[in-house]
């Protein structure tokens, strides 16, 4: 895809955040539009920086460092949200501004431990296995209150809010239940926690359900860079 086609996805995304905020008397200046790269090449992830896209998302740690690499003359802001296991988190802790998928106190100790001192604290959402998940990643909404103090008490992270990735397939009506219901653990746990300020939720085919919840940054790739590669 040409960089004008990046334009005109990234400009009908925020069209749609715009929209959906819209409706639900929302401010749209409060939800960011994170693009999704993962397996996209460092030369498109460029074009989105020229269209507008400030944060970016990967998954895959080695495909992410090379683009990271690739593109550190951008000031761009680097969103970890795949799955971490232990042997990655130096890595994500070195060369990511945020982390979307800590789901247990093992992992976010390491970050904390690993985390450059000259750089500022990295910015966490715990990964919450709400209903109807589909995949076994994610903290259980039981064990969410003792993560969460684990992870505020931390010197080099600071806990901003939650991140949930629901069944996909889901319609119409179905798509709010996930979403209501991260936002109601998210509200138990601002009472404990009320610098919390962040809700990732919503990709390409749910943002407006999950921006009626109350998602402060969605997680697209498919509408801005098309289908993935590989
Ligand atoms: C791939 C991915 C996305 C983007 O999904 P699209 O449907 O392509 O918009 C968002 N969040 C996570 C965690 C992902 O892995």
């Amino acid at each position: 895809m040409n960089s004008t086609s990046y334009q005109q996805n990234i400009a009908k995304v925020s069209a749609r955040i715009r929209a959906s905020a819209q409706k639900c008397d929302r401010d749209a200046a409060e939800i960011t539009l994170l693009a999704v790269s993962k397996t996209q090449p460092a030369a498109a992830v460029r074009e989105a920086w020229q269209a507008g896209a400030r944060d970016f998302g990967e998954n895959y740690l080695q495909d992410a460092l090379q683009k990271i690499e690739a593109l550190a003359d951008l000031p761009l802001c680097w969103h970890f949200i795949g799955p971490l296991q232990s042997n990655k988190t130096r890595a994500v802790a070195e060369n990511f501004s945020w982390v979307h998928s800590v789901d247990r106190a093992k992992i976010a100790r390491r970050l904390s431990e690993q985390r450059p001192p000259q750089l500022p604290p990295l910015q966490v959402c715990l990964q919450v296995n709400i209903s109807g998940e589909d995949s076994k990643a994610g903290v259980a909404v039981e064990e969410l209150a003792e993560l969460a103090a684990t992870v505020a008490a931390l010197p080099r992270l600071q806990l901003r809010g939650l991140m949930a990735i629901p069944r996909s397939g889901l319609t119409g009506a179905q798509q709010r239940q996930p979403f209501a219901d991260l936002r109601r653990e998210f509200e138990i746990l601002q009472r404990q926690h009320p610098q919390l300020d962040t809700l990732s939720m919503g990709m390409s085919a749910d943002l407006e359900a999950a921006i009626f919840e109350g998602a402060t940054i969605v997680r697209i790739g498919t509408d801005i860079f098309g289908p993935r590669i590989g």
